[in-house]
């Protein structure tokens, strides 16, 4: 009698959702299956935190290498760029190299499309890549050392439509200003955000919008919501309302479209795959999951990508076991954003709307789970989390799974209870 094979699983990207799936898929199926993990750099980014290079933080210290968590779970670790996906062949072209899979998973993340901003990529300083931070930090220095006396300076904050996580840039003004008053300059400089949504982080609702208009008020910070941009020139933004701006400085951060394109899966007109909502498997593809940035979920963040994660690789796992009763997928979404002085907690159930203006909306049978928070405390849960998930990953577990993530989470619980409504 032969043992029957194991299934071969394939999960694609090293970012949050590769990670996590390939993870918690060795945490549940133990040595049930063989799984292969392939990226095309070497070791994994916690982009979260590269608001902080701005600002000093060495990007190198953000970096896990990921041959040694996947060596100690038996994970096998293929660096290459992953070129196609051969749905009916199962299997994946990397770089050269042919793989066969018996599941997929999907996860090749976002990337930027400067260019649909027209004088965007020749005139716009951006937040994306480690390289995008360091050019921001020696434009946020020659800004502290030429504004003064005499030497007004103006930075415009800049949010086009199909951006798809428009926090980190909230994060980067709001820790601007508190970094520029330390640096004593702040007097000297005018800071003005503009954005194309009808309301501050508006996929996160009315009470973001609250906060940061608060935040703005009190910081002198003008904010202007509604303002599409139609086109940026040296030292000058025109919006599609006939708007005018004069900038010295300008940062944006640009429209979002899939890291890499599949042409034999189903995909919207930017390349983002398209999902079962409940379950995270391609459309007409059952053997194939997408998730995080990459997949069709109009929120990308990385909090989303861990519970896409999460589901798919559960989801997966009961299919290898034979068994059913995965849970459906919930976007209730958590982030901390700071401001460099204090930081604001939300925690967000969402729901998809079918309206493109406005993909999603808080839940309203689930308001009471609706939660926001600012204080100087939500810094803290912001390091203990940058703490936490690195450590989990450089073992190789899940970061959203098991019993020390159920600690993590009553830690929080009790943290929303007392600091956020
Ligand atoms: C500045 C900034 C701050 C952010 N802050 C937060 C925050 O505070 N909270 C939050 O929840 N989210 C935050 N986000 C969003 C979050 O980082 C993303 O949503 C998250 O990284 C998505 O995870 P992912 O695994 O889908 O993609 P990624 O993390 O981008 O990972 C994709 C991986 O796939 C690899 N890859 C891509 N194409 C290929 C290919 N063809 N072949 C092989 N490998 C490939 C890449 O190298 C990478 O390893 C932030 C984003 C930025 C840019």
């Amino acid at each position: 009698m032969t043992a029957k094979a194991k299934p071969r699983l394939l999960v694609l990207g090293g970012g949050f959702g590769g990670l996590e799936s390939a993870f918690y898929l060795r945490w549940r199926l133990g040595d049930r299956a063989d799984i292969t993990l392939v990226s095309e750099q070497e070791h994994f980014v916690y982009k979260p935190n590269t608001i902080y290079i701005p600002f000093g933080l060495d990007p190198k210290k953000l970096r896990i290498d990921l041959s040694r968590p996947t060596k100690r779970q038996g994970i096998e670790f293929v660096q290459g760029r992953v070129q196609e996906i051969d749905p009916t062949a199962k299997s994946v072209r990397v770089d050269k190299q042919g793989l066969t899979y018996d599941f997929l998973v999907v996860a090749t993340g976002a990337d930027m499309r400067p260019a649909e901003v027209p004088g965007l990529v020749e005139n716009g300083l951006s937040v994306w890549t480690e390289q995008d931070m360091l050019k921001l930090r020696e434009a946020f220095e020659k800004l502290a050392s030429s504004a003064g006396p005499g030497e007004r300076k103006r930075v415009i904050f800049l949010l086009p439509p199909n951006n798809k996580c428009s926090g980190p840039l909230y994060e980067i003004v709001l820790m601007l200003e508190t970094w520029l008053k330390r640096k004593k300059v702040r007097e000297h400089v005018d800071i003005i955000w503009t954005t194309f949504e009808k309301g501050y982080i508006q996929v996160f609702g009315p009470r973001l919008h609250e906060v940061i208009g608060g935040e703005f008020d009190r910081r002198g910070i003008e904010g202007r919501t509604e303002h599409v941009v139609s086109e940026v020139e040296p030292g000058q933004i025109t919006y599609e309302n006939g708007e005018r701006l004069a900038y010295d400085f300008l940062i944006s951060f640009p429209p979002y479209v899939a890291g890499t394109r599949y042409s034999a899966l189903p995909a919207d007109d930017r390349g983002f795959l398209r999902t079962v909502f409940e379950t995270r498997q391609v459309v007409e593809h059952p053997e194939v999951y997408a998730v995080g940035d990459t997949a069709d979920f109009p929120v990308k963040q990385a909090f989303e990508a861990f519970l896409q994660a999460d589901t798919a690789a559960e989801h997966l796992a009961t299919e290898v076991l034979g068994k059913s009763g995965a849970k459906p997928f919930d976007p209730t979404s958590m982030c901390v954003m700071d401001m460099l002085d204090k930081a604001t907690f939300a925690q967000v159930p969402l729901r998809l709307t079918g309206r493109p203006e406005l993909p999603v909306e808080v839940r309203p049978e689930d308001i009471g789970r609706y939660k926001v928070g600012t204080s100087a405390a939500w810094r803290v849960g912001k390091k203990i989390l940058a703490l936490y998930l690195p450590y989990r990953f450089k073992r190789g577990k899940p970061f959203h799974a098991g019993a020390p993530w159920r600690v993590m989470e009553a830690g929080l619980k009790l943290m929303s209870r007392v600091l956020a409504k």
